[in-house]
């Protein structure tokens, strides 16, 4: 076992001798864009088992859940440890699959409201990467309204009865548990009357099925509920008292890229799109030569380190009490407009290659497709609009918007058509 007298220096050493000898380099761009359609099923199903295999190679060598508590099977580190780990692993495969949201919000979300019981089953087991989870909050009726969730949990015995649907998970259909907020109560209003539960995703009743979209991939996944049997030692936190778990849930989903629970290569890009990744492009395509794209470089760089900056910011000041947890909208908000941003200069520059390109374009392919997806980085995690609004009220205390639901029980609030 590590000696726990280990300086942050020699931690730093170490991981980085286990990494360069048992990681592969990636390629310039392999790891942008989760969403691009390029993989087939058998290949993203290898790419899931090895993200798997990275995790036990890792919890082997005493790297994984650096942050984790030890007896849960984590190595009980700093913040500074995991930021030390994630600079050395930027550049090398990595378990990419399993940092948002197994790791956060979904172990997170696990360590502070889990029982006991429920930690031992499965935190050691995210660690070792054998369990990979899914967060079932948004549906085909709420996404930015997540408290106005309609799936049901209806109590049966020492049971409860899900029925209901969720989607937009990101690879459901190759995942093992689900993290699911449900409505207990519609007779007092929408956030009072919620509660999580958790269940494997093969569960009897559970039937996940995979979107396709306008671009040709399917990673987003529609879950629909029938019946679905949870005992009740499968709730996370009190009856009706989901919102208070939802809220730190949101908390983790919001700090997820300067979050001590995962690793966060290429400078907390989302999805890989980095700096480093604009200038691989600008370097494939010849246009370093070009001052107009070095310009568009250097805005790029200029932004991932402005990015950082408050992540870290921030992070150390909710840590420390100084910031209050609502101030992860503002990292929020940071990252999903400076992903759309760096993608917008990728488009920048690859010029005629973002309209038409081939597989043998290598970094200056696809980009026309992820400058289309960009929004993605705006909407995933709760949309950049909501975060602003959390900034507006929450943050700096301005008027709350109006809402037609406050104090009125949920059953008695009118729904659109999409409910
Ligand atoms: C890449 C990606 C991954 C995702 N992964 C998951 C996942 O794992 N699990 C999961 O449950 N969901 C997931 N989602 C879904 C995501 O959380 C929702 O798409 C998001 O919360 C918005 O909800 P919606 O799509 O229903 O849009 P809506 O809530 O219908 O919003 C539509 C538009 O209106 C704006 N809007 C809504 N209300 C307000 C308001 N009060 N003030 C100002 N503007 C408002 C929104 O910002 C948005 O622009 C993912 C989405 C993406 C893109």
């Amino acid at each position: 076992m590590t000696e726990s007298t280990e300086s942050l220096e020699e931690f730093r050493a170490r991981a980085r001798a286990w990494i360069r000898a048992n990681l592969r380099p990636l390629e310039a761009n392999e790891e942008v864009g989760i969403l691009r359609p390029t993989r087939t099923d058998e290949q993203e199903l290898a790419a899931v088992a090895r993200d798997r295999e990275i995790q036990r190679m890792l919890f082997d060598a005493g790297l994984a859940g650096l942050c984790f508590p030890r007896e849960y099977g984590g190595q009980g580190l700093s913040y500074e440890h995991q930021r030390a780990f994630s600079a050395e692993i930027a550049g090398y495969e990595y378990p990419a699959r399993l940092q948002v949201p197994t790791f956060a919000p979904c172990a997170a979300v696990l360590l502070e409201f889990g029982t006991e019981e429920q930690k031992l089953a499965h935190i050691p087991a995210i660690l070792k990467g054998e369990e990979i989870w899914m967060q079932f909050l948004s549906e085909p009726s709420s996404g930015s309204d997540v408290a106005a969730a309609l799936t049901t949990a209806t109590r049966d015995g020492d049971d409860w009865i899900l029925n209901g649907s969720k989607i937009w998970t990101t690879g459901a259909w190759w995942s093992d548990w689900a993290l699911c907020l449900a409505r207990t109560n519609w007779d007092v209003p929408k956030h009072r009357g919620l509660t999580v539960f958790i269940f494997p995703l093969n569960s009897p009743g559970v039937d996940v099925q995979r979107i396709e979209m306008l671009n040709g991939g399917m990673e987003f996944c529609q879950e629909f509920m029938t019946d679905v049997r949870v005992p009740d030692t499968a709730r996370i936190g009190q009856v009706d008292d989901g919102w208070t778990v939802g809220t730190r849930w949101m908390f983790h989903e919001r700090t997820y890229a300067s979050s001590p629970y995962t690793i966060s290569t290429g400078g907390n890009s989302i999805h890989g799109v980095s700096s480093s990744w604009v200038l691989d492009i600008a370097r494939a395509t010849g246009g370093l030569a070009d001052s107009r794209v070095r310009d568009l470089v250097g805005e790029g760089r200029t932004l991932d380190l402005v990015r950082d900056a408050l992540q870290n910011r921030l992070a150390t000041g909710m840590r420390s009490g100084k910031m209050s947890d609502q101030s992860a909208a503002i990292a929020r908000l940071c990252a999903g407009v400076t992903s759309t941003r760096l993608t917008s200069l990728a488009f920048d520059i690859v010029g005629e290659l973002g309209a038409a390109w081939s597989a043998e374009d290598g970094a200056g392919g696809e980009v026309g497709a992820d400058f289309l997806m960009r929004q993605t980085a705006t909407l995933g995690g709760g949309t950049t609009e909501m975060a602003r609004n959390v900034i507006s009220e929450r943050v700096l205390g301005m008027p709350r918007e109006p809402s037609l639901d406050r104090g009125r029980a949920f059953r008695d609030v009118p729904r659109g058509g999409r409910s």
